[in-house]
């Protein structure tokens, strides 16, 4: 009964949507207090802005610039089975037997749009120079490459590609979930965390759309 109280006060001092979505999470894991079905099934749904889990299969035919063989003979993550799908607005690894490639996979509402990337040959260069374009994150120490993407369609079969750094091992959606110390211009590390997931979810739907287009 303690833990339910504790659960109710805490739900007049949520009061963002993301914040409320890691309530009913954690409310639905106490379900057992109540009943066996979700507590409140329907605004659950609310979790629909971060990744559900996908298949292989749908990752292999989620590709818009990259070969049937391409696609075929890709690696997957190293831990895709056990990944927190609640924590990523997509998935982006780079390929552990061709270390040049990577892989962005992107949810929309009209489905996956997989993104074959090649990283340049030298690696990154030594200081930490450049932002990610996608989490622009100012604390992370990971390397920046610039990832080129062939283009969707006839354009990418006649060479045309576009590029964009990116973090080499595709930590975005970490870093970006990451609170930043508060100071006198953000002093809700909690708005800043959730203006850098709205950021990272256009950034890379701009980018989706760059290699689409016609
Ligand atoms: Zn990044």
């Amino acid at each position: 009964m303690a833990a339910i109280t504790q659960h109710l006060r805490h739900l007049f001092l949520l009061v963002t949507k993301d914040t409320l979505c890691h309530f009913l999470r954690s409310l639905d894991t106490a379900r057992s207090f109540w009943q066996d079905g979700p507590v409140f099934p329907g605004l659950l749904s609310f979790e629909s802005s971060t990744m559900q889990s996908i298949t292989p299969q749908q990752i292999r035919s989620s590709f818009v610039n990259a070969s049937r063989s391409e696609a075929a003979k890709l690696t997957l993550p190293k831990d895709f089975d056990s990944l927190d799908w609640d924590s990523l607005d997509f998935l982006g690894w780079r390929d552990e037997k061709m270390p040049l490639r990577g892989y962005l996979v992107v949810p929309d509402p009209k489905g996956l749009t997989g993104i074959l990337l090649r990283a340049p040959e030298g690696g990154a260069r030594k200081n930490r120079s450049v932002l990610c374009e996608l989490c622009r994150d100012v604390f992370s120490k990971e390397d920046v490459l610039l990832w080129v993407a062939r283009r969707a369609g006839p354009s990418g079969r006649n060479g045309n590609t576009v590029g964009t750094l990116i973090c080499a091992d595709f930590l975005c959606c970490g870093n970006v979930r990451k609170e930043p110390p508060a100071n006198e211009i953000n002093p809700d590390p909690v708005a800043v965390v959730l203006r850098q997931l709205d950021g990272l979810k256009e950034r890379t739907a701009q980018f989706v759309s760059r290699v689409q287009a016609k």
